[in-house]
């Protein structure tokens, strides 16, 4: 009898966790067993366990799973609860939180605990979920534990999403001044300990008020996007870029040695934005004032050095825009010097100061023009020409040489243009690119995009890189170079000879003429043989690798006359002519 007490009790057990629906209880001999349904006393409860979303399991005192639920199977990325019956609760878990999970199970007493675990998905991918066990007790005795798992990734993006925004600026991702708060604290103290100074740059964009009404909020947002990635593109890694309102912007610079160091990336800001940003195939001129505060000097906390910086940036406005200035008037006195070379030539710029002079390339063959390079000549309001070799390093230091390569580019064009209309007879011109506008994400885009304004063909115009200005930079400006020789412009290497050639590396270098540089013409007498033989060298180069080989600088007949027989092809130089202004240029032409 007690044995059919056991099993019954058993069977009931198997009722109550839901692995049975039923009871058979066999009769006497002879007579049919009788079958006991609890079907439906289960059933609602059946039905609200297996269509619940969160998975949940029934489990024996030491784990072993008696029941499962379709979620769970879901979770687990099982398809039939079959699969997992039977298992204990660490096997469902990666084995990294088995530890955890057995000291979850060991804590179930006769309360409900709770504890967060990683799962596997279908993909294998590890999934955080909420674990939470209940002892099920009957009569005073723990007789098995009821789990309940909950799928948290939605949640926790949520709350992800919400922290996000709680500290950043919806529109462009950026720091808001909240978070710019703390991160300014933290420099604050580390400055402190380190014995370093903190820079706090106020950006705000001129006219943005004016491009926002006239062109709308719809264009207005788009450009403050792109200015947060300009912006973004000429700081460290280390460095905070947050935006704290509508088109104010600022940079917090941590561990400065020098506080002036603030005005190289005050500097590189200003002139990033003289290089228009173009929204929707329209190019839009928008400059930047920057203030400049600098902890300890100009404030002890953020809420001090924001307003110093802010006060400073009202300053750069007022002084004429597009410029920068510091809260503290000896820093700002200290800088004066490259302060005013930097702000004359964003002048310069802006009013377009620069002009494009024109020197002729000849064949030695037929001495005749078969081309003209186009050399920038900075012609002041006061008449005085400044030459190229003063200012393009600085230029190219400062990042100007991109606005003022891109001006060059268009004064170019737009010549040839008008040459073309006046029936002038053309050649091709290059133009000299420093290798520090390739740079520019867009700069094929721009080149493309300005030829094809002024209807100028590639083969109408070529260009001019440094030899050893290009190799410096690395594989990006060599794969811009050839895109631009695919479509038809030829690429001329500069000064070659003058920095350390790699020669393996020349076959790599997408070029079309060696374009030997001046140097080799200014020498002693005494080196005559020697540079003779560097020069045969060269021609014997150029022509293995079937490149056109000319050379610069001859300025007399004997010059010209060793080039020749040294087999150059083409010459440059002030024997046939100095670079031109575009009217002398034009009277030589038409000669
Ligand atoms: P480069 O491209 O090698 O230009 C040749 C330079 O040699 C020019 O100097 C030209 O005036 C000078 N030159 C030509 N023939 C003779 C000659 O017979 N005797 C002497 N003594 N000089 C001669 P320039 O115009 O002063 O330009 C200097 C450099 O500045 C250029 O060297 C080029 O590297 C750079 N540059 C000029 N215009 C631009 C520009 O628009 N963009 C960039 N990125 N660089 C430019
Ligand atoms: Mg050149
Ligand atoms: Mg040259």
């Amino acid at each position: 009898m007690n044995t059919r007490l056991h099993e019954l009790e058993e069977a009931l057990r198997a009722l109550a966790y839901g692995s049975a629906d039923a009871v058979v209880i066999t009769g006497e001999a002879g007579e049919p067993p009788q079958i006991i349904s609890f079907e439906n006393a289960n059933l609602p409860y059946r039905i609200l366990i297996d269509t619940m979303s969160e998975g949940a399991a029934a489990l024996t005192p030491d784990s072993e799973i008696l029941y499962a639920n379709p979620a769970l199977c879901h979770l687990l990325g099982k398809t039939s609860p079959a699969e997992i019956v039977g298992m204990k609760l660490y096997d469902i878990f990666p084995d990294q939180c088995a530890g955890a999970l057995r000291t979850l199970l060991a804590s179930v007493g006769n309360k409900k605990v709770a504890a967060e675990f990683d799962c596997l998905d279908q993909g294998g991918e590890l999934q955080p979920a909420m674990l939470s066990l209940s002892p099920i007790i009957n009569r005073g005795n723990t007789i098995g534990v009821m789990a309940l798992i909950v799928d948290t990734t939605e949640h926790k993006k949520a709350m992800q999403h919400i922290q996000f925004l709680a500290h950043h600026d919806p529109l462009t991702g950026l720091p808001n001044r909240s978070l710019l708060a703390d991160r300014c604290k933290q420099a604050i103290a580390e400055a402190r300990r380190r014995n370093t100074q903190v820079g706090l740059l106020f950006i705000d964009l001129d006219r943005f008020k004016t491009v926002n009404d006239t062109l709308g909020h719809i264009v207005g947002d788009s450009i403050l996007e792109s200015t947060a990635r300009k912006l973004q593109n000429q700081i460290r890694q280390e460095d905070t870029l947050a935006r704290i309102g509508g088109d104010e912007f600022i940079v917090l610079l941590p561990a400065l040695p020098d506080g002036k160091d603030a005005s190289v990336v005050a500097s590189k800001i200003v002139n990033a934005f003289l290089t228009p940003m173009s929204n929707a195939g329209q190019e839009i001129h928008i400059s930047t004032s920057v203030g400049i505060a600098i902890y300890p000097e100009n404030g002890n906390d953020f809420f001090e050095l924001l307003k110093s910086a802010d006060a400073a940036m009202y300053q750069a406005k007022k002084q004429g825009k597009s410029r920068y200035v510091f809260a503290s008037a000896e820093m700002n006195s200290l800088l004066s010097y490259q302060f005013t070379v930097e702000q004359s030539f964003r002048d310069a710029l802006l009013h377009h100061e620069f002009v494009a002079y024109y020197q002729p390339r000849v064949s030695i063959a037929t001495g005749k023009i078969i081309g003209a390079e186009a050399l920038v000549r900075w012609k002041k309001h006061d008449g005085e020409i400044i030459s190229p070799a003063n200012f393009i390093p600085i230029a190219e230091e400062t990042g100007l040489i991109d606005p003022l390569g891109r001006q060059m580019l268009e004064m170019v064009c737009s010549q040839i243009q008008q040459w073309k209309l006046l029936n002038i007879p053309i050649f091709p011109i290059s133009v000299n690119v420093s290798a520090v506008q390739l740079r520019a994400d867009d700069f094929i885009a721009h080149f493309t995009a300005t030829t094809q304004q002024y209807g100028v063909s590639p083969t109408e115009l070529e260009i001019e890189i440094t030899e050893s200005n290009l190799i410096q930079e690395g594989i990006t400006p060599l794969l811009k170079l050839e895109e631009l020789r695919k479509i038809g412009h030829r690429i001329l290497l500069d000064d070659f000879g003058t920095g350390f050639s790699s020669l393996s590396y020349i076959s790599k270098l997408p070029f079309d003429t060696i374009k030997v540089a001046q140097e080799f013409m200014r020498h002693q007498s005494h080196e005559q043989q020697q540079i003779e033989f560097i020069l045969i060298a060269i021609v014997a180069l150029a022509k293995g690798l079937q490149k056109t080989v000319m050379v610069e600088g001859v300025e007399t007949i004997d010059q010209l006359n060793i080039v020749t027989q040294l087999g150059f092809e083409e010459y440059q130089g002030y024997f046939f002519s100095k670079p031109l202004c575009k009217d002398s240029f034009e009277k030589l032409l038409t000669l």
